[in-house]
């Protein structure tokens, strides 16, 4: 894969596939400056908040912590640090809602806050990152437990391993049309933004750092224009986009500016570029020059149905409904509240949850309100989806494949591919949520293939198991075997022997009685012969003998 030259002011943007003009709500909340959410009593801090593993607590209930206390390290290496945003006592760990999509609860630290706003000891390096080497900057970025804030979440210290980066994108094109926390950022820290782009830059060895900005943000651009005129040295280029939505996902800004299209399943640093939101810049900078890690973040907080639209600095754990109020509270015809905007973002039941990282902002509407999500009719296989889907995917036949629960259809139709960016959904005239569908989809093939992995694992176990039973039944019926075949040989031997035995104790009494026969056979022939002897002695003697016999007499 070919890597990107150093681009220019004078590169020709490209166009995405797909995508919408949308009409924009972003005046709503910016007409004044950010404002910060008075201390309260309680935060909840959820201890997932980040892509990657939960982080593992390091505190238990009763501790006092102070105010920028790491409460929970990073479970894993794709995982994030999560602190306390002020000093107080752990009052709990356990099972709180969230604010997530699947409507589930997650484990959550909750602080009692003291109000006595006691930070721990920050240890800021500040300039001195110009001697500081990329990876104890990365270790600082890690142990602030700062996330990509532009919506993903994903640990940033890991994209930031990355080698042979050229150049870096800082992201500041905020295309959802009611969200503005990035714009209302980039017009009131547009130097502390540049720094933190420097210290990315710094740690990557980026050779340029481009800033992306869409062309509703005249604002932005010109704040962040003289920092970058300031600097002089070329490294850093404004570019201005054109406001097309989802030109702010990662790969779609990347082939806006580049040309050049991230391939299936591959990632951006493969064409030497890395992707950073100006939120994460601003994030790093705050941890490298003031010490402090990640314990609050700006949320827009917008539509008709909130009284006071504006961007809000909240603690990280605040809850919801705090921000709510320091809104001037819901309007009367209030309706639905949602986290995020209304192409990407996701219905939330209840306001009494905590601002997590990922919250850039609340949008509550008004019941007249038309955010398209209405009751939906048919899909009359009108083909609008298809031709407004950045992706190039095939909006309507992943519904139905959605709607018929045909995972394996889903697959090859690349579900997977999906940025659920909502541009289909908005241009359905049947009102079909199919992001909604999309995600349910998701959600249960990942839950499907978990489940297939752990009954795989509880397979391979049983058959290991098995093949330890069987190996131990083969090794015991061989031990057996050798030992019949032993006792037999030993029988055999004793059987022969024993045969050999009598044999030869037969042959001993045929011996014997032969022995005995010929004896007995020899004797007689004495016998025998000894009188035939004695007969004719007895005829030439006998005359003899009897005078002896008178004689004698
Ligand atoms: S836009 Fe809606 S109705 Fe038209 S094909 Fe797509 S899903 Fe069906
Ligand atoms: S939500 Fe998914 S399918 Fe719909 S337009 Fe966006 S990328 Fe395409």
């Amino acid at each position: 894969m070919s890597q990107i030259e150093i681009l220019s002011t004078d590169n020709k943007l490209t166009t995405i596939d797909g995508g919408l003009r949308l009409v924009g709500h972003k005046h709503i909340s910016t007409v004044s400056k950010i404002t910060t959410v008075a201390p309260c009593k309680t935060y909840i801090v959820p201890l997932q908040q980040h892509i990657g593993a939960i982080s593992q607590p390091l505190v238990k209930t009763g501790d006092r912590v102070l105010k920028g206390q790491m409460l929970a390290m990073p479970g894993d290496l794709v995982s994030a640090a999560v602190h306390s945003p002020v000093s107080g006592t752990v009052s709990e760990i356990r099972q709180h809602d969230i604010p997530h999509i699947s409507g589930l609860s997650d484990l959550c630290v909750v602080i009692d806050n003291d109000f006595k706003d006691e930070w721990i000891e920050r240890n800021p390096i500040a300039e001195d990152y110009n001697n500081t080497t990329s990876s104890e900057l990365r270790k600082i970025v890690r142990d602030a437990g700062i996330v990509g804030l532009g919506g993903a979440t994903f640990p940033s210290s890991v994209k930031q391993t990355e080698m042979n980066i050229k150049t870096l994108i800082l992201n500041g094109v905020e295309c959802e049309p009611y969200i503005t926390c990035d714009d209302a950022l980039m017009r009131e820290h547009a130097r502390e933004i540049i720094s933190g782009a420097d210290i990315i830059g710094h740690i990557i060895k980026a050779r340029q750092c481009i800033i992306a900005i869409e062309d509703n943000k005249p604002e932005a651009i010109q704040a962040l224009q003289s920092v970058v005129d300031e600097d002089g040295t070329g490294y850093f280029i404004i570019q201005v986009v054109p406001t097309i939505y989802p030109s702010g996902g990662e790969k779609q800004l990347i082939q806006i500016l580049t040309g050049e299209e991230v391939p299936k399943g591959r990632f951006p640093a493969e064409l030497g570029v890395l992707c950073h939101n100006v939120a994460t810049a601003y994030a790093i900078h705050r941890a490298v020059f003031l010490g402090e890690p990640l314990i609050s973040r700006i949320v827009t907080i917008t539509g008709h149905g909130v009284s006071h639209p504006q961007n809000i600095e909240a603690l990280i754990g605040t809850p919801m409904k705090k921000c709510i109020e320091h809104c001037g509270g819901y309007t009367e015809d209030s309706d639905e509240l949602i986290m995020g905007g209304p192409m990407m973002g996701f219905s939330l039941q209840t306001d009494e949850l905590p601002v997590v990282k990922a919250t850039n902002c609340l949008l509550v509407t008004a019941r007249q309100e038309d955010t398209h999500r209405q009751r939906h009719l048919p899909c009359i296989r009108c083909g609008k989806c298809a031709d407004v889907c950045p992706v190039r995917l095939l909006p309507q036949q992943l519904y139905w494949y959605a709607s018929s629960q045909n995972n394996d259809r889903l697959v090859e139709h690349n579900l997977f591919d999906c940025i659920e960016c909502g541009c289909c959904a908005y241009v359905c005239p049947s009102d079909i949520p199919l992001v909604q569908y999309y995600r349910h989809a998701k959600t249960t093939i990942w839950q499907q293939e978990r489940e297939r992995k752990s009954s795989d694992i509880s397979r391979q176990r049983h058959e290991a198991h098995q093949r330890r039973l069987d190996k131990i039944k083969q090794e015991r019926e061989e031990k057996m075997r050798k030992k019949r075949e032993l006792l037999k040989k030993k029988s055999q031997e004793q059987a022969s022997k024993n045969q050999g035995d009598e044999k030869s104790s037969k042959q001993a009494i045929i011996a014997e009685a032969i022995a005995r026969a010929q004896a007995k056979k020899a004797q007689r022939n004495k016998d025998q012969g000894n009188a035939g002897k004695q007969s004719s002695d007895k005829d030439s003697t006998g005359q003899e003998d009897k005078s002896k016999e008178i004689s004698q007499n």
